[in-house]
């Protein structure tokens, strides 16, 4: 019996729990548990309209361990899908310890209160989880996630060494809405005003917020311009690929989407600071949250494709320079159609689908806490075709350097 725990049901969410009812045989019970009953129960209805599923619902708010720790009791779950929020990455580490379950999250804890997200919190946990006979893996999505495979399967078989390494993240989905952000609104708009960095010659460099970009001629979207930003994946990568020179993240936004971003900082909405409201402490960044489209309801809307990939340039096997162009390409409408939710939700969902399978098959199972690019990635590449990612990786000479701005 595989039980498992999806906590989250936002548009990550309802992907996870589409992905994993379609595997009877792997996930045999399936439990989603939020904050919002509703929405836990909207999605185990449409599951069970496309699957013939039953999945079970419960109401959990994952801030508090008390409270995990007596749903965990009560489901005995083998393992836990975390796609709640990056602030409650800790606290259902601290119950999966407490109750006996393995872990899987798709992004990286983030303190409410301070804008900053890295892996030193969670990395702390490793000793703890090997102890336990625990497994938990951190950052299966696309971007972490896929990502990190995707170098993990260029240095198993096509270099020596991945010196410069640039990953590249294009959204080219239109909802027709002025405004909104594809995955949680407060999330996406902390990444992305902070300022830029990435890794060079054994060290990190910092830039201003979006000072640096290329338009790139991205496979089925067009010549979008990407922006330098800081990317969690990039501090477990360098961390663990040995060789690395240089490692950059790239990611698209439309002159539309930017401005509205100006807007709202110099506004002082992004503030994460609580302020003083007509006698109630509000935060900006909240509020401004609750006033924006629920990214789940953009998947009706959103026509387009997402595309998202790696460029990588090293030494061959044979020590030869060489560069390679590993991507995938995935439709929003499709997504929709199979799930419900739009690419963005898809790209993330499928990829924490599969670190759990792989996870409860015992291909990637072993206590400690780890990243993606730990372990072999040819199983988990396999089941990116298999599982409706489909990837692929060719030569190429693309030099984003010479690329125009
Ligand atoms: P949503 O905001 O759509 O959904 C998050 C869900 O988490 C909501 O349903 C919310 O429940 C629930 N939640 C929030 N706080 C709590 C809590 N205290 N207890 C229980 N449930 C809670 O976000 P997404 O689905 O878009 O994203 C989910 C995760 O995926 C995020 O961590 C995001 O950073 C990550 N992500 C990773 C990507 C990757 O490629 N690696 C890409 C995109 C997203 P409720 O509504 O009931 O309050």
């Amino acid at each position: 019996m595989n039980k498992v725990l999806i906590i989250g049901a936002g548009g990550v969410g309802r992907v996870v729990a589409h992905k994993c009812a379609q595997l009877p045989d792997t996930f045999s019970e399936i439990t989603l548990a939020s904050r919002t009953l509703r929405k836990c129960e909207h999605i185990a209805r449409d599951v069970r309209a496309k699957t013939g599923r039953e999945i079970h619902t419960a109401t959990v708010d994952a801030d508090h361990v008390g409270e995990l720790v007596a749903l965990m009791r009560d489901i005995q779950p083998r393992l836990v899908i975390n796609v709640a929020l990056p602030y409650q990455d800790l606290t259902i580490m601290d119950a999966c310890l407490e109750a006996g379950a393995h872990y899987l999250d798709t992004a990286n804890y983030e303190p409410p209160d301070v804008a900053r997200f890295e892996y030193k919190w969670q990395w702390a946990y490793h000793e703890r989880f090997e102890q336990a006979g625990l497994m938990a893996l951190l950052g299966s999505g696309f971007d972490p996630g896929v990502t990190n495979v995707f170098c993990a399967h260029l240095a198993k078989h096509h270099f020596r060494a991945l010196e410069y390494v640039d990953i590249l993240d294009c959204n080219g989905g239109d909802h027709g809405l002025p405004f909104a952000t594809n995955f949680n609104p407060e999330i996406n708009i902390r990444e992305i005003t902070q300022p830029g960095r990435y890794w060079e010659r054994g060290r990190w460099v910092e830039t201003r917020p979006m000072e640096f970009h290329h338009t790139f001629d991205f496979e089925q979207v067009g010549p979008r311009r990407m922006y330098l930003l800081y990317h969690e994946e990039l501090e477990s990568l360098t961390r663990h690929l040995p060789g690395v020179k240089r490692m950059r993240f790239w990611m698209t936004f439309g002159e539309s989407y930017l401005k509205h971003l100006e807007v709202i900082h110099n506004l002082g909405l992004d503030a994460i600071e609580p302020i003083e409201f007509q006698g109630h402490k509000i935060v900006p960044l909240k509020f401004l949250k609750a006033l924006l489209p629920d990214p789940a309801s953009l998947g009706p809307k959103t026509r387009g494709k997402t595309n998202i990939g790696v460029i990588a340039r090293g030494p061959d096997k044979d020590g030869r320079p060489a560069c390679r162009y590993i991507n995938n390409i995935c439709d929003h409408q499709a997504a929709y159609r199979e799930t419900g939710a739009q690419a963005v939700s898809y790209t993330t969902g499928v990829p924490a689908m599969i670190g759990a399978k792989l996870m409860l098959d015992g291909a990637w199972m072993r206590p400690g806490v780890w990243n993606m690019e730990q372990f072999d990635p040819d199983p988990f590449m396999a089941a990116l075709d298999q599982f409706g990612l489909p990837w692929r990786c060719r030569a190429t000479d693309i030099d984003i350097d010479a690329l125009p701005a």
